[in-house]
């Protein structure tokens, strides 16, 4: 290890110190530039050993990713229900013209399930 490279890290420490002091916290991440611990001043994850600041899209993007799927459970079971409505009308409708639209009705629900599981896999 260079004579540099030592006192870089020293640094690095001694501003993590003092970023505790301000009330950060470290984080699980690391800086993708050296691999360092990262912290999270209020809205802002800085690298001290790097000494700036450091932007974290995955948080983000994993977020987005959370909800969506979250509303595509959500949907599923929608659909799943829909489908439960259409069967039971189904063992007790007599009327062939309602049989036909409660079968269109369940072709397209099922469709849909489908669809919903090409968009989740
Ligand atoms: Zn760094």
């Amino acid at each position: 290890m260079k004579e540099s490279d030592t006192k870089n890290e020293e640094t690095g420490i001694q501003k993590a110190v003092e970023l505790m002091r301000q009330g950060a916290t470290m984080l699980n991440e690391a800086c993708p530039e050296c691999s360092g611990p990262l912290f999270q001043l209020k809205d802002d994850i800085i690298c001290p050993q790097c000494g700036k600041k450091v932007l974290i899209v995955s948080d983000e993007a994993e977020v987005q990713e959370l909800e969506k799927e979250a509303i595509l459970v959500e949907l599923d079971h929608a659909i799943s229900s829909q489908i439960e409505n259409l069967t039971k009308r189904l063992n007790e409708e007599k009327d062939s013209d309602e049989l036909m639209a409660i079968g269109r009705l369940t072709i397209l629900w099922l469709e849909a399930l489908e669809k919903l599981k090409r968009i989740r896999s």
